[in-house]
């Protein structure tokens, strides 16, 4: 049996940095629910749903973080704040520390914060996983999902004028409104590890094993390995690169964590889709993440903080409202964003991203504040 909680104006899927932002933003004139699967409070060992993230706050990041006029709590920042990244080619003996501007966040404790900002006029469900949508005869969507509270499943349907789809990289909300669209998309793994290295931040390019990049950062007492790769062996390729890394001198040990999640490489601009029809799409969901650098966290603040700035706009019978002049005003306010996505894409860090630019500022020592490899050794 389900239960039938009525209606709301706008239902929001996914409270992960898109969805949880929104929910803060919205005002208390609109009648909105809000479901997600992490837990409320969550720890960092618990089963639910953690988003294997590098947790890295670029300056776009930040300023979007300045323009809402929010400030991050020191109580998310992990211990070590490093500002260079030691660039490694694995098919080339030569490696630059970079210098980078990053924060450095737990991500889960940085999910659970913006969790804490969604005021208590909206519905929250925690614990809760999104399982359909339907379009009803009246134009309105029908929600159904069930809630897991001390191992006991409810289910539970609502109708909503409005829906948002922030249910990340694999959004099924994107999947049900373009099922035709196929943007190309990679297998993020990531193990943490007990620290056993000198804290540091690392980028390796191997391109016969991805053909986007791995990363290690150090988090507190963690030393966490990640990559992204082809859906096709995967586990094969992120085993494979652990071994030669440690013969370039990583120390692993036995992993005490595993994450796993997809990661779109959105490219053209028809990878970027907004929404139709009264429902919308923020945050990965919609496609902003920079397919190279992997960087989401500002596209998810900014498309969500320009949609909550549409739909606040509503009036208190949110059934009177012209989806179809949202949706042409919310494209084109978010039409910068796309352009600066796919931009810096393909231009902001053609150093890292083009190999033989890349070959050549690392043989040369161009932008290296320090040397990162010694006798093929990191140091
Ligand atoms: C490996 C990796 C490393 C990254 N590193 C960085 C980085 O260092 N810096 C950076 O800026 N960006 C980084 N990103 C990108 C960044 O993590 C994402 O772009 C950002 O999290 C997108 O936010 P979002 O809210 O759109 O989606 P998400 O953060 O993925 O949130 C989606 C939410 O939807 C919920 N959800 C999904 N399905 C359901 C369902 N069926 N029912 C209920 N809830 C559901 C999930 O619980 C989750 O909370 C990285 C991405 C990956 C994969």
């Amino acid at each position: 049996m389900s239960v039938d909680l009525g209606e709301y104006d706008i239902a929001i899927i996914g409270l992960g940095v898109a969805g949880s932002n929104l929910a803060a933003l919205l005002q208390s004139h609109l009648k909105v629910i809000a479901i997600d699967k992490k837990d409320a409070q969550g720890h960092c060992n618990d089963e639910y749903f953690h988003k294997p993230c590098g947790g890295l706050l670029s300056e776009g990041g930040q300023k979007a973080f300045a323009k809402q006029g929010l400030n991050l709590p020191h109580t998310i920042l992990v211990k070590e704040q490093i500002f260079a990244i030691n660039t490694i080619d694995w098919h080339y003996p030569y490696a630059s520390y970079i210098q980078k501007a990053y924060i450095n966040m737990e991500r889960h404790r940085f999910d659970l914060w913006l969790k804490s900002l969604i005021p208590p006029h909206i519905h929250t469900f925690h614990k809760a996983y999104f399982k359909r949508i339907e379009q009803t005869s009246s134009g309105d969507y029908g929600i159904y999902f069930t809630q897991s509270v001390d191992s006991q499943n409810t289910s539970y349907h609502c109708r909503a004028r409005f829906v948002v789809g922030a249910d990340g990289a694999k959004s099924h909300i994107r999947r049900w409104l373009y099922p035709q669209l196929k943007t190309p998309s990679l297998v993020c793994i990531q193990e943490w590890f007990k620290e056993s290295n000198p804290p540091m931040l690392s980028c390796i390019f191997d391109k016969e094993l991805t053909p986007s990049y791995s990363w290690s950062m150090s988090k507190d007492e963690y030393f966490i390995f990640g990559g992204a790769y082809p859906h096709q062996q995967c586990q094969r390729a992120f085993t494979l690169q652990k071994q030669r890394l440690q013969s370039l001198g990583f120390v692993f040990g036995q992993p005490l964590k595993r994450e796993a999640c997809l990661v779109l490489q959105p490219t053209r601009w028809r990878d970027f889709v907004r929404g139709k029809n009264g429902v919308f799409l923020i945050g990965e969901a919609a496609g902003f993440v920079n397919a190279s650098t992997l960087e989401g966290i500002s596209g998810a603040m900014n498309s969500s903080r320009i949609l909550s700035e549409i739909l606040n706009t509503l009036q208190v019978n949110a059934t009177s409202a012209n989806p179809t002049s949202l949706h042409r005003t919310y494209a084109k306010r978010t039409r910068l964003l796309v352009c600066k996505t796919l931009f810096r894409a393909y231009v902001r860090y053609p150093f890292m991203f083009v190999p033989f630019l890349r070959r050549f500022i690392l043989r040369f020592g161009i932008l290296r504040v320090r040397c990162g490899l010694k006798n093929k050794h990191i140091i």
